[in-house]
């Protein structure tokens, strides 16, 4: 079943900018989904669709089988299921506590102070942020930022999560525990929506590969279905993964039997390289 669905959506700025042309972008359950592209290709534009911030000039949004109506309370219904974090966690924390962060939105939500309290807890756990609970936010390294967004919006136990740029900003440890802690969210159940323009880390983790350039979808498939067009990627301004970058160059400079499509991880790599061996 499709949780998110736009079908045809066109969005202008106020200022006549057209940030987005004719997108149609799906998102199964259950999975995890890459938005890949540069940057001022429209990736926040279109997330911003996905909880109704923005409202297409032209096109419509499905949100979990129904078509968004942005009266009040079909807003509310859909910023439940569809959590949003930011690409930049200052733009989202701003309780002087992480207690208080984390509680701000299951508190909206008119629940107990009980449930509140339960939810804070576990959604910290989950994290890995426990006992960090006194701590003003803006005390935090990026990566312990990003972790407390995300606890924010795991306590209102979205059925989607859409991250912007989620590694952006992060040193390599910090990008590749935000990443595996995605990847275990998803596996407890959790729909994964993520905008990057990090092509490395894309491949290890999304089921399904959405390029945007300018504005438009220009390829969708699967990672080694998307990176195989290296004609696309490159005219997007994006690149290869740099282990599918080393077996291009190996099999078109040095004549290496590696055909298409390259892998694009290095068990990928390492597992072609083997078979060559012997062979
Ligand atoms: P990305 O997230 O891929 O970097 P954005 O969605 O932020 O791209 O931007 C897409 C395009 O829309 C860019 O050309 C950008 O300059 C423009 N844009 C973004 N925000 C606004 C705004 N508030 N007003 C006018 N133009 C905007």
């Amino acid at each position: 079943m499709k949780v998110i669905e736009t079908k045809d959506i066109t969005y202008e700025y106020p200022d006549g900018t057209k940030a987005l042309e004719k997108v149609n972008f799906d998102v199964e359950e259950g999975k995890i989904v890459a938005l890949l592209g540069p940057n001022g290709a429209g990736k926040s534009t279109l997330f911003l669709h996905f909880n109704g911030i923005l409202r297409p000039s032209i096109g419509t949004i499905v949100i979990d089988g129904e078509p968004v109506n942005y009266n009040k309370k079909d807003l509310m219904r859909i910023r439940q299921k569809v959590g949003i974090v930011f690409q930049n966690p200052d733009d989202q924390l701003f309780a002087p506590t992480v207690l208080e962060d984390v509680a701000f939105g299951p508190m909206n939500m008119g629940l107990s102070k009980e449930e509140v309290e339960d939810r804070v807890k576990e959604a910290l756990i989950r994290v890995g942020m426990d006992g960090f609970e006194k701590k003003p936010p803006h005390h935090l390294s990026g990566g312990q930022k990003k972790r407390v967004a995300i606890a924010g919006i795991l306590a209102m136990k979205p059925k989607i999560m859409v991250l912007d740029e989620p590694t952006s900003g992060l040193d390599p440890k910090g990008a590749s525990q935000i990443l595996r802690l995605l990847y275990k969210l998803n596996k407890e159940g959790i729909t994964i929506v993520i905008s990057t323009h990090d092509v490395d880390l894309v491949p290890l983790y999304a089921s399904k590969v959405y390029i945007i350039s300018d504005g438009k979808i220009i390829k969708e498939g699967t990672a080694p279905e998307v990176f195989e067009d290296v004609k696309t990627i490159r005219g997007a301004n994006l690149r290869l993964p740099r282990i599918a970058h080393l077996m291009e160059i190996l099999e078109k400079e040095d004549k290496l039997p590696f055909d298409k499509p390259y892998p694009l991880t290095i068990g990928g790599a390492r597992k072609r390289i083997l078979k060559e061996f012997e062979d």
